[in-house]
């Protein structure tokens, strides 16, 4: 008896369908992805169910996924024998939409209008999928246990409605046929497919393409995926064996989802050779970090820290996470921004979530709070890492640090939840010796009655060395952080403490801290040589707000800082850079009282050739100071002038 039924789908069906054939084009190929996805969530269920109705399997059959491919009749089959469906369920799962992702993703797509290939990208949208490259859909299935009653066709042309009818017994499972529209042959897309050239067509009927996408898209899923090997005639690289059947296969995909290999059985270096397959680098990881999770949320990550930096990191548009999402084993995005902050940009890898819808959108992924829970728990993991690789490897991690210190940095003025962790991963060279030290290290040996951490920020390591900024400090053996990046500047600005000590920046003007070098008593010495300090503040209106004594030096005459309101020098720079004019910045000029310079200074009297006098060493002391910095001269044809003529005097 068979009986057979027309049935209307869903309003929203109908809707998704048209807006999938008429929009989707450039994304035809994910509906391979979606097939064999559900195939494989197929074979799944049939093993799932058959650990308590082992009758289920009684045949024995190999659980696998097959693509049947009949390019004169253009139809492709996909063929599971997995739990198949019953008639009620195929009403259940192909007329309606059940899933409230899918409703959510329509809603997204109403809202932006349908043409929005940004928002349909990456992600696929399940079975209906299939329309956009079938004009006719056809499924036979049999429900597992049931198969020898019959089972049940469906078909559709994707217009409204869908036909039922029964069919008679045969092997459990499902086939879903499809004839592929003419359009989908290179050369030949329709007027009407729009912006088709963005897109190269795709010939679904052909055995090679079929064969490129289960790589890209499925080459992990745990289930073969086989195809006819007379499809591949030619290809001797390809591996043949013979199925069940008798029929000659050649499997398309790898089934080897490392990510889900216990780790303890995994050798490094396929580790290593899954990072190069994955990232196409050619050096092994630096790093890899592989666990996971579960319980309320279940899900795998397999992470690397690359062991070199990608030419593009600090491009603009390089700043998304580079981490890819799978649902199950099947890839539903590379990239997914939601995974990992900016500035863990580096790392490279896969997620494995088991809750995720696969029809997810970038969208939904946004306000998704599993995924803001493993956001969380890989930051997490990957700082531990870090941190056991700075204890561990040290040499590592200084290439690491070479190559990424930057943007990690990043993490440090974007993150205050993560603050302390990244500021422990710091690496910068200090005045002591010039080698790497953390911020730890500096505070092992802090000097007794010490309790800040002073820093400069420099040009490079020599300069900071050399800086007169670090005198005093080098003199009571003491140490200085040297910091030489330009986000440093920001850095420093949000890290003012760590682990209880105050980051104190010596290019800035308030140090109040001088400590036991400061042998004299500023006030004194600012009263004594108030005449000289208001000379030279006169003298040198244009280029510095204040000049006061300064406690910093040692042998230097002078020195510059900035008051502490003032924009620092890379502020300044990267203003220049991207053509903003950037506010004056604010400098102090000190000077130190016990230096002969000073005294000499203080001698001049109040005649017109003591003021031209005083006028011209300001002048000298300023440009020394900015020389002592790195820092360009405003005049330096007249500073040479100067030079010259002090020296004429003294040979005199
Ligand atoms: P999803 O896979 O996210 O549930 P789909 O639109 O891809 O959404 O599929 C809808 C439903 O149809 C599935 O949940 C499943 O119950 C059923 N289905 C689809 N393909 C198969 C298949 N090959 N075997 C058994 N059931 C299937
Ligand atoms: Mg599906």
């Amino acid at each position: 008896m068979t009986t057979t039924q027309t049935l209307p789908f869903q309003a929203e069906v109908k809707e998704l369908l048209g807006l999938m054939i008429h929009s989707l084009y450039s994304h035809k190929e994910i509906f391979l992805r979606e097939l064999v996805s559900n195939a494989s969530d197929a074979l799944d269920k049939l093993r799932f169910e058959a650990l308590t109705q082992p009758g289920l399997t009684s045949d024995d059959a190999r659980l696998r996924i097959r693509l049947e491919l009949d390019a004169e009749r253009r139809t492709l089959s996909l063929v599971d024998n997995g739990i198949g469906m019953s008639r009620q369920e195929v009403v259940e799962n192909l007329g309606v939409i059940a899933r409230s992702g899918t409703r959510k993703f329509l809603e997204a797509l109403r809202q932006r209008g349908a043409n929005s290939p940004e928002l349909i990208g990456q992600f696929g949208v399940g079975f209906y999928s299939s329309f956009m490259v079938a004009e006719e859909v056809v499924v036979e299935t049999r429900r597992a246990g049931e198969q020898d009653k019959g089972g049940v066709r469906w078909s559709s042309r994707g217009d409204g409605e869908y036909t039922l009818e029964d069919v008679g017994p045969g092997p459990r499972g499902t086939r879903i046929e499809l004839r592929l529209r003419p359009s989908e042959t290179p050369g030949e897309a329709s007027a009407d497919e729009g912006d088709a050239s963005s897109a190269p067509a795709q010939d679904f009927a052909d055995a090679d393409t079929l064969r490129e996408l289960i790589r890209k898209y499925s080459d992990f899923v745990e289930w073969p995926i086989e195809m006819a090997a007379s499809h591949f005639e030619g290809d001797g690289r390809l591996q043949r064996s013979k199925a069940e059947d008798g029929l000659e296969v050649v499997t398309l995909n790898s089934q080897r989802p490392l990510w889900m290999r216990p780790k303890d059985e995994i050798k490094s270096e396929e580790y290593a050779q899954f990072y190069k397959h994955l990232t196409h680098e050619w050096t092994d990881p630096l790093d890899t970090v592989h666990f996971k999770v579960e319980g309320a949320s279940e899900y795998t990550a397999l992470l690397f820290i690359p062991g070199e930096r990608p030419f593009d990191l600090f491009e603009p548009q390089r700043d998304k996470s580079r981490v890819s999402l799978y649902v199950r084993r099947v890839f539903v995005m590379a990239d997914c921004e939601q995974l990992l902050p900016p500035w863990l940009r580096f790392v490279r890898g896969v997620v494995d979530s088991s809750d995720l819808p696969l029809n997810v959108s970038r969208e939904i992924l946004q306000q998704n709070r599993a995924l803001a829970q493993i956001h969380k728990r890989l930051v997490k993991k990957l700082l531990d890492a870090l941190a056991q690789l700075l204890a561990n490897r040290r040499d590592d991690y200084k290439r690491f640090w070479e190559a990424f210190g930057a943007v990690l940095k990043e993490g440090l003025v974007m993150e205050r939840e993560q603050r302390e962790a990244l500021a422990a991963l710091i690496l910068a060279p200090t005045t002591r010796d010039g080698e790497l030290a953390t911020l730890d290290e500096c505070i092992a040996r802090l000097p007794a009655g010490q309790d800040k951490l002073y820093v400069l920020r420099c040009a490079d390591v020599e300069a900071g060395r050399r800086s007169p900024h670090v005198e005093a400090l080098v003199a009571r053996g003491s140490e200085a952080l040297l910091f030489t990046e330009p986000i440093d500047e920001w850095v420093l600005d949000h890290l003012t403490e760590y682990k209880g000590k105050r980051l104190v920046a010596l290019d800035k003007a308030e140090l109040e801290d001088a400590g036991e070098a400061a042998k004299f008593d500023r006030e004194q010495r600012e009263r004594e040589l108030r005449n000289v300090l208001e000379g030279i503040e006169t003298d040198l209106r244009s280029h510095v707000e204040r000049v006061r004594v300064s406690t910093r030096l040692v042998d230097s005459p002078a020195v510059l800082v900035d008051d502490p309101s003032s924009v620092g020098p890379q502020m300044e720079r990267m203003m220049r850079q991207t053509g903003r004019t950037p506010p004056k910045r604010k400098r102090v000029l000190e000077l130190n009282p016990t230096h002969p310079l000073v005294e000499r200074l203080r001698e001049l009297g109040d005649a017109p050739a003591d003021h031209e006098r005083r006028r011209e060493w300001s002048e000298l002391l300023l440009g020394q100071a900015l020389l002592a910095e790195g820092s360009p001269l405003p005049d330096p044809a007249r500073f040479s002038k100067l030079v010259s003529a002090l020296m004429l005097s003294a040979a005199k």
